[in-house]
């Protein structure tokens, strides 16, 4: 499956922090909530004050727990809180409180459907762990002159970072993971997915080898927060190692930025190794104990997952595997799809719509389905409208296009706009005569065993009926008036 670049093949690993949405942070109870003036969410707690004591916030776990259960990980009974020790203004303890060794999510995967040329393929991308761990402050550059500022309002800040095998091949794979893991932590509603306030934050490491060679020096392209960016980012770092490569340079590790306005990436620090950060277990936080029973009360508790539910409109709707996986996107795609194809009863149709039209418009006026002006019934009415004949599936779209505009309801547009069928036999068969008499030609050829000769026949016919004749009932219609 592998796309080779210049000979190369490129790998690729995650490292993912999605900012967990509790209203507290993961050791104080300084809130949390994005955009405060600073410094006023940092209680002692967060600015490292002398004699204060972290205190395990319980929501961030139960979130770590429908994390590890959405991605089908192990739950660690009992994991570790260790300290990661460096120095930077922004960490007033020094350290930060994060996992090492054993971590509360162990294993998993994700999988996807991925466009490769014109097949659609899953990938399944095998996760490392997930762990908690604390965010750090910000330092602000701007604003103080000669001086540097400090803002602890996300001191503290849960994170839960999600780590990855270097299981992705390319940037568009890399991509389509980054978007169903965001999807995942969006479903589940552990985090806001909100990539510009920084509450989904991904690094890609990066490396290349020739096919078969064992794995390249990795670059690790820190904090992407666009999924535009983050392909850019990556597709610009394997033609840079590739060249480096290939002009006889080997790869350093090391930790690099991507600038969106420039589109390069640049080395920002040579890479630190886990030795360098002296791990050790904190001493402050005994091990995080979780019982199976705690493990299956938040099991009940969690609403369908989006596998799951795709499973069961696979099973329900009788849909294709890929219809399935493209409407449970989100859950609001996933609800409009249920009650339109309950509403109508042919999920097949609902779902080419939703995915077709319906989807069409949304990205063309850049809207979420809960903006969509067509709402699910009147949806469902339109389809009714194709299945019982009264409308073809060209009116069918002039029709989706007044539902859109906010025309009126479904039978009320097919009026108005006169796009009604014609069943009519009668009127249908006075227009066959009149095209017939007209084209002696084409009625002669055809009689003759020129089959093709019919084309020429049904436009006029379909012209004169103002394209409102029943494309099969012309077809039939018009070889009983030829064989007559
Ligand atoms: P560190 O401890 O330095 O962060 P890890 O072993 O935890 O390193 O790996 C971090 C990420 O880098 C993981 O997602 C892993 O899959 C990925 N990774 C490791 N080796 C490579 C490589 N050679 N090329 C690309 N990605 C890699
Ligand atoms: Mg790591």
């Amino acid at each position: 499956m592998s796309k080779l670049v210049q000979g190369y093949e490129v790998v690729i690993g995650f490292e993912t922090h999605a900012q967990l949405s509790t209203n507290s942070k993961i050791f104080s109870r300084a809130p949390t909530a994005f955009g405060a003036e600073a410094n006023t969410q940092a209680c002692a707690v967060d600015m490292a004050l002398p004699g204060t004591l972290p205190v395990m916030n319980i929501g961030a776990v139960e979130r770590a727990i429908e994390f590890g259960l959405a991605i089908n990980a192990h739950i660690a009974e009992r994991s570790i809180f260790a300290r990661k020790n460096y120095f930077y203004p922004d960490l007033p303890k020094g350290y930060q409180i994060s996992q090492f060794e054993i971590p509360v999510v162990q294993g998993g995967e994700v999988s996807f459907f991925l466009e490769v040329g014109k097949e659609t393929v899953r990938k399944t991308v095998r996760l490392e762990r997930a762990h908690l761990e604390e965010d750090a402050g910000k330092s602000l550059h701007e604003d103080f002159i000669g001086q540097s500022g400090i803002d602890l309002n996300r001191a503290g800040t849960p994170l839960l970072e999600i780590v990855t095998q270097p299981d992705m091949r390319s940037s568009e794979e890399a991509v389509a993971y980054a978007k169903e893991l965001h999807k995942i932590v969006t479903w589940i509603g552990i985090c806001d997915g909100n990539m510009q306030e920084g509450s989904f934050r991904c690094d890609a490491n990066v490396s290349v080898r020739k096919p078969g060679g064992s794995l390249g020096t990795r670059r690790e392209i820190k904090n992407l927060n666009s999924f535009k960016f983050m392909q850019q980012a990556i597709d610009y770092e394997v033609r840079w190692q590739i060249d480096q490569i290939e002009d006889g340079h080997t790869i350093q590790q090391a930790t690099v930025l991507f600038d969106p306005d420039t589109g390069e990436t640049r080395a920002m620090r040579t890479k630190e190794d886990a030795a360098d950060y002296r791990y050790f277990p904190d001493p402050d936080l005994p091990p995080l104990v979780i019982g199976r029973d705690w493990v299956e009360r938040v099991k009940g508790e969690m609403a369908e997952l989006p596998r799951v539910m795709a499973e069961r409109f696979v099973q329900d709707y009788a849909l294709p595997e890929y219809d399935a996986t493209q409407l449970t996107q989100s859950k609001a795609v996933a609800a409009y799809f249920e009650a339109t194809a309950k509403a109508c009863g042919q999920a097949k149709l609902a779902s080419n719509w939703i995915m077709g039209e319906v989807s069409r418009r949304l990205n063309a006026s850049e809207m979420a389905i809960e903006q969509a002006p067509v709402s699910a019934a009147q949806l469902a009415a339109l389809i009714g409208r194709i299945s019982d004949n009264t409308i073809s599936n060209n009116a069918a779209r002039q029709v989706f296009e007044g539902l859109w505009n906010g025309e009126g309801e479904v039978d009320a547009i097919i009026e108005a706009k006169g796009l009604k069928q014609m069943n009519d036999t009668g009127e249908l068969e006075k227009i066959i005569d009149e095209v017939l008499a007209a084209n002696p030609k084409n009625v002669e050829e055809f009689k003759a065993g020129n089959a093709k000769a019919l084309n020429g026949l049904v436009g006029p016919i379909m012209k004169a009926s103002k394209g409102k004749a029943n494309p099969a009932q012309v077809n039939e219609l018009l070889k009983r008036a030829l064989f007559a």
